[in-house]
């Protein structure tokens, strides 16, 4: 048994666990990781980047089908799937190459880790690893399936779909969040007849209401079937097709499909960590307990990305990863701050994006506020380039003008957000942001609309009130 003693090891070399290593060093302290295998992390390798490859392949179908709206006909398109999944094999065996040499420019242990008490962990059955603290960055799962008949039917989930060569005729899409969303709709393009069934009334059950609404409804014109309000009962396997049965308003109904897309969710990683014998307090669900400072029950002990429950970003994941490291090195409890960190994007068409809070969060925190909002079907440059779905809302404090929040559903809203962002990290208003040169004609420019009509309303209702008190 080899005995090998750091500041701070890792575990899990993913975007958290890479980002906390990354920090502690530069900060002058030894740090080891951690990895059971294989390299990478999920975004580079099952998740995020081989997502968007794939999903920029099937933009273009529907760009191509589009095209005659703008006089241009070239036919039907020709899908070369095998192309598809190689050129995104190519695209992330680059992305994975590079964060391996990152990886290993750290002393590696390859190899499942489990604690053998708060201050070791054994990797493998060869080596121990003691440290002054350690980051957990373990990552999530698939949630295991839990509707009876599913398993024996068979399923794929989305590490299948990333990398499928193959296609079903058609598929049933379980669940309706973003990656059976962004998924579900590449595989339609793909030309898979698709539909989802989903428990709640709109797809990305998350999201406010009228961006989820906007969503599903695109979605539905496209061609898609997407079934709301449904309750799984069970699935069975008969004459090569699988069926689902289900509720909708307490009916039985079913549907079959050629192939069934389990996307119920992710749960956090915590299998054969052991960690009780560390006194980290976890749950199968939640995942790792963290308090703001990334501190787990055990003090010396950190928690950071998919593990803990948070919102499963890769931004965040680095986030936390960079903090805990600085907590952990230095001895310091700073705490995360997510107001901003929990602005995310989702890569369906339209694309969704929503920096600070939205509208459900806003009424849940009782946070007064005025929104604006506006149409991409009435903006100039949508018009003229011919992407017109969806729209932009922003939220502001009646007091100040404050921005609250914002979100995006339409073409480009994964980058449209970032303007918004930079605003509210400097505090912005909407008086000022309104000030912002913005050049024309843009889709950015879109942003100006709400702005300016809830900065003119504030100004309205600061009229009406020092008109009362005269
Ligand atoms: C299909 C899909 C698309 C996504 N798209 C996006 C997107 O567009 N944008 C976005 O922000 N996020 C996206 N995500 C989410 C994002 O990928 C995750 O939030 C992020 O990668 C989590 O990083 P992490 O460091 O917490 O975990 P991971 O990157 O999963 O790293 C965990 C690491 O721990 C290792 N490990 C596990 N158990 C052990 C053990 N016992 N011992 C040692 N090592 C262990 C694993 O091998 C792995 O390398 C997507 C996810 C999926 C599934």
């Amino acid at each position: 048994m080899k005995r090998h003693r750091y500041d701070l090891v890792v575990i899990g070399a993913g975007s958290g666990g890479y980002a906390a290593a990354r920090t502690a060093r530069e900060l002058g302290a030894s740090v080891a990781l951690v990895d059971s295998g294989p390299l990478g992390g999920l975004c580079i390798l099952r998740g995020c980047m081989p997502s968007k490859t794939l999903i920029a392949s099937s933009d273009l179908v529907a760009d191509i089908r589009d095209g005659g709206e703008l006089g241009v006909v070239a036919g039907s398109p020709k899908i070369d799937l095998a192309r598809i999944i190689a050129r995104k094999r190519e695209v992330i065996a680059d992305f994975a190459d590079y964060r391996i040499e990152g990886i290993k420019s750290f002393p590696l242990f390859e190899g499942p880790a489990s604690f053998e008490s708060p201050h070791a962990i054994r990797v493998g059955e060869e080596v121990t690893l003691e440290a002054t603290s350690f980051v957990i960055a373990t990552g999530s799962v698939v949630a295991p399936p839990v509707i009876p008949g599913l398993l024996e039917a068979g399923y794929v989930d989305s590490d299948a779909v990333l990398d499928s060569a193959d296609l079903p005729k058609s598929i049933v899409v379980l669940g309706g969040g973003y990656v059976g969303a962004e998924l579900g709709q590449f595989l339609f393009r793909m030309g898979v007849a698709t539909t989802f069934l989903i428990r709640a009334k709109h797809l990305l059950s998350g999201e406010d209401k009228d961006v989820g609404d906007s969503v599903t409804f695109n979605f539905r014109r496209e061609g898609m079937d997407v079934r709301s309000g449904v309750t799984l009962s069970h699935v069975e396997k008969r004459d090569g097709q699988k069926i689902v049965h289900h509720f909708v308003d307490g009916e039985a109904r079913s549907v079959s499909a050629e192939e069934i897309f389990y996307a119920l969710g992710r749960v956090p990683n915590i299998a054969g960590l052991e960690l009780e014998r560390a006194g980290v307090a976890s749950h199968n669900i939640s995942g790792i307990d963290v308090g703001p400072d990334l501190r787990t029950s055990a003090r010396h002990i950190f928690a950071v990305g998919d593990v803990t429950g948070y919102y499963p970003l890769v931004h965040v994941a680095i986030y936390q990863g960079e903090l805990a490291a600085r907590n952990a090195v230095l001895g310091t409890a700073e705490e995360a701050d997510y107001a901003l960190q929990r602005t995310h994007t989702i890569f369906t068409d339209p694309q969704i994006a929503v920096a600070g809070r939205s509208e459900k969060e806003l009424q849940a925190a009782g946070i007064p506020y005025l929104v604006g909002s506006y149409l991409f079907s009435e903006h100039g440059k949508a018009i003229a380039i011919n992407k017109t779905k969806g729209f932009v809302k922003m939220m502001a404090s009646p007091d100040d003008g404050r921005i609250l929040g914002a979100a995006v559903v339409g073409a480009e809203a994964s980058d449209l957000i970032h303007e918004v962002i930079v605003a509210m990290y400097y505090n912005g208003t909407v008086a000022e942001f309104a000030k912002i040169p913005h050049l024309h004609p843009t889709l950015a420019e879109i942003w100006t609309y709400p702005a300016e009509e809830i900065a003119a309303e504030i100004q309205t209702n600061a009229r009406g009130a020092s008109a009362v008190a005269v």
